[in-house]
């Protein structure tokens, strides 16, 4: 459902991304983790173009992009069959919960203000927040502004949701609440691009894990191949600091 080939991105001479290859199937929850600075993150956000690669190919269902000649027309296509959910929130501070989950379906789906409404109550109900839709985003907690970003991004309905640390500005206590509903979101078929750093959820909410470090991927493999049964050395010396 989700190709990468041959994913290469560059920040002036710095290469970060060095040919990255990767298959993900329809319902998979797919968790990279590895070293900070290793690339992650720029994965991630090249897959709907918020990074420019240098070089490589993206297939998501029918649309398939080769970087390098990508037009306007091909990106908004990529676009639109994502959804990303991004470490800070993102959320707008003068608009309402409901107004921000409404926003990019008026927006870039067209959808009348009726139909986003009735989409984002729905969506917000999923994340229990249906009883805050007319707060401004300052009047919550971290984990309930990221709730509404997740509610934001299901109510695109999205072929693939992309996630990048999403509790990583969150206090601990805060944390729980929101793995909790990335664990209903994955529970539900959708199919799940996670960067994290929580390794005990990564092992047991993943059908994939793929470690990668300096810009490769090192190994891939279910949750135990990687976490109990690695006999790569990067990937144990990663483990034995973090998990
Ligand atoms: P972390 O776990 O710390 O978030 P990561 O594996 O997600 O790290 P990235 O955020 O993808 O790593 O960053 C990879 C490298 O690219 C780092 O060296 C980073 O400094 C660099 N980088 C990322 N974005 C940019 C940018 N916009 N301009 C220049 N360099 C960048």
């Amino acid at each position: 459902m989700l190709t990468l080939k041959n994913l290469r991105v560059a920040f002036g001479d710095h290469e970060v991304l060095k040919g990255i290859d990767i298959t993900v199937k329809k319902g998979e929850v797919v968790t990279f983790i590895g070293p900070s600075g290793t690339g992650k993150t720029t994965l991630l956000r090249s897959i709907n173009y918020l990074e420019k690669p240098s070089d490589g190919e993206v297939m998501l269902s029918d649309v398939g992009i080769k970087f390098k000649s990508a037009n306007k027309k091909d990106i908004l296509r990529l676009r639109r069959k994502t959804a990303m959910v991004f470490q800070q929130f993102n959320l707008f501070k003068h608009k309402t919960v409901v107004e921000n989950v409404m926003d990019a379906q008026i927006a870039i789906q067209k959808k009348s203000k009726k139909e986003a409404y009735e989409k984002s109550c729905e969506e917000l109900e999923k994340v229990g927040l249906l009883d805050k839709k007319d707060m401004y985003p300052s009047r919550l907690s971290g984990g309930q502004q990221q709730r509404v970003s997740i509610a934001r991004a299901l109510a695109l309905e999205p072929e693939v949701i992309l996630f990048d640390e999403p509790t990583s500005a969150l206090d601990p206590e805060l944390v729980g609440e929101v793995l909790k509903v990335i664990e209903n979101v994955a529970r539900s078929g959708m199919t799940i691009l996670l960067v994290t750093h929580e390794m005990r959820f990564a092992k047991n909410i993943s059908s994939k894990v793929v470690f990668m470090d300096q810009g490769h991927i090192v190994e891939q493999g279910t949750p135990e191949e990687i976490f109990e049964k690695s006999t790569h050395i990067r990937t144990r010396q990663f483990l034995k600091e973090y998990y």
